[in-house]
Formats: C-alpha cells, sequence, structure tokens
C-alpha cells in the first residue's frame, strides 16, 4: 500500500513537470507565430523605415521565407515576359561609365521591346521590380529621368554572394570634382548616417508615373509601370541604373538641366550622379546573380 502510494505521488509529481516544459514550449513559439505573417507576399513588411531588423527576427524569416515561398527568386527579370538570360538581346544602349565626376557617358542599361517585323521599339511593355526593397523617390515627368522610381534594397533583400560583393567593393567617399554642372551648395556633403550600405535602382522614361509612395516596400517581379520615352529620351526603353551607398542618403524626386527643376531635385540628382557618394554597379551585373 505505501509503495502504491510512493507510485502515485511520482506519476503526479512528473504529469506536473510536463505540465511545466508545455506550458514553456507555448511560450517560446510565440514570436514565430507574430512574425509569420510579414513574410505572405500580399502583404507589407512591417519592418520600421530606417530600423534594421534584428538579427534574430531576420533569420527567422528567412527560415520561414525558405518553407512557405521556395519560389519568390531574390532577383527578378525587369521585364515582364522576359527572362534574364533573354535581357542581353534587349539592350539597346550598354552600360558605360563615366570619368569620376562626370555627369556623361552611359550610367545605366537601356532595354527595348523591338517588334520583329517593323524593327520600331515599342511602349507599354511590363516594367517590374529586380530586387525588393522599398521606394525613396517617385519622379512625375521630371528631366531627364521622366517617370520614374527609385527602390532601396538593404542586405535582406540581396542575395548572399551579392553582399560579398558589396563589402568588396569601393566604399562611397566624395569624389572631390569640379563637375561641370551647376549644383546647390551641399550636394556633395556627407551623409548623415554611415551605419548601412544599400542598393539603389532606378527605372526610367517610364509610360506613367509610378502609382507608388515613398517608404512602400516592393517585392522582386512587382509591377511598377511599363516601358515609356518620358524624360530624355528619343525612342521607347527602360533606363535602369544601379548604384550602392548609405542607407536614407537620398529621398525625394530628382532633376537636372530643366529650369523647372527646384533646388532640392537639383541637388538630389547631384548627389546621386557626381558626388560619389552613390558608386555605380553595372545593373547586368547584379542580373547575371542567383
Ligand atoms: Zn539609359
Amino acid at each position: 500500500m505505501k509503495m502504491t502510494r510512493i507510485i502515485y505521488v511520482l506519476l503526479l509529481y512528473l504529469l506536473t513537470a510536463c505540465n511545466a516544459s508545455v506550458q514553456s514550449a507555448v511560450t517560446s513559439i510565440k514570436p514565430t507565430e507574430t512574425l509569420l505573417p510579414l513574410i505572405t507576399k500580399t502583404m507589407t513588411p512591417v519592418f520600421t523605415r530606417g530600423v534594421t531588423p534584428t538579427e534574430d527576427i531576420r533569420e527567422t524569416l528567412e527560415t520561414v521565407e525558405a518553407v512557405e515561398n521556395p519560389i519568390i527568386p531574390m532577383i527578378s527579370s525587369p521585364i515582364e515576359g522576359k527572362a534574364i538570360s533573354d535581357l542581353v538581346d534587349m539592350i539597346s544602349n550598354p552600360f558605360y561609365p563615366p570619368v569620376e565626376g562626370s555627369d556623361d557617358p552611359h550610367q545605366g542599361v537601356d532595354f527595348s521591346d523591338v517588334d520583329n517585323l517593323s524593327r520600331i521599339a515599342l511602349t507599354g511593355k511590363g516594367v517590374q521590380v529586380m530586387i525588393g526593397g522599398q521606394v525613396v523617390s517617385v519622379m512625375s515627368n521630371r528631366f531627364p529621368y521622366g517617370n520614374a522610381i527609385l527602390i532601396v534594397s538593404t542586405e535582406d533583400y540581396l542575395p548572399e554572394n551579392w553582399i560579398n560583393n558589396i563589402l568588396s567593393s569601393k566604399k562611397p567617399i566624395p569624389w572631390d570634382i569640379n563637375t561641370a554642372l551647376t549644383c546647390p551648395e551641399g550636394w556633395n556633403f556627407p551623409p548623415e548616417k554611415q551605419d548601412q550600405l544599400g542598393v539603389y535602382t532606378l527605372y526610367a522614361h517610364l509610360l506613367d508615373a509610378p502609382n507608388y509612395e515613398i517608404g512602400d516596400f516592393i517585392t522582386p517581379g512587382d509591377k511598377i509601370g511599363a516601358i515609356g520615352m518620358s524624360g530624355n529620351a528619343l525612342a521607347p526603353h527602360l533606363h535602369v541604373e544601379t548604384r550602392y551607398g548609405y542607407i536614407a542618403d537620398l529621398t525625394g524626386s530628382m532633376a537636372h538641366y530643366d529650369v523647372s527643376a527646384s533646388l532640392e531635385e537639383m541637388l538630389n540628382y547631384c548627389r546621386w550622379r557626381v558626388s560619389g557618394w552613390f558608386r555605380l554597379i553595372d545593373p547586368m551585373e547584379i542580373l547575371s546573380t542567383n
């Protein structure tokens, strides 16, 4: 009888212990549950602007994303219906980096949708985002980029081998060269914060002004507009220009070479094109990574 009582007490103790461990397991699952909605494609990630997600959150996001969305690539073709491997045939003006501080040569890549029979470049083909990120500038018929959108991608949005590429590239620093451009005071000032680098991608000469706002999050493959010839374009094409610089170093519209350009637009343009704080990357180099 005494033995039965001891066994009973022991069993009771074990049951209580199990309950306790189950309780703590449930508590530790909670953060994952709250993070799950962040990675579904239809929802906007809720990273606070300018704040980097902590290492732990990033790891959880990547793990969950790998299970839920195994087929979403980190890099997408910028032209709707065209594979990345087909893009070489669409280049109408290749990347031709300028002398440091100069606004000449071709600082991006032009893609044209040429009709097979007439050999005429067409408007209207869908333009989609290459790398996910956050909108920092939307331009509505401003010269020279026309209707355009600028998106910045932090490390979280870049393939791992690309992050290594960025780290091994030349760090953004001022070129300190007398540019031929007229630039408002402050165009070459150092960025206020120099703690995080990112890749900036500009899509220009679109048919219409992109229906996005500064701060919007965008996923690779999202449609941002259609090929047009707004701004400084002699024929319909998409101009893609990629640079890397510090996060939050440029916000708002850019314009130059036009009397309607505001001082702020000119300052942004000078900073982007000739200051040295935004180092050029060949867009085809990014597209060949995956
Ligand atoms: Zn171009």
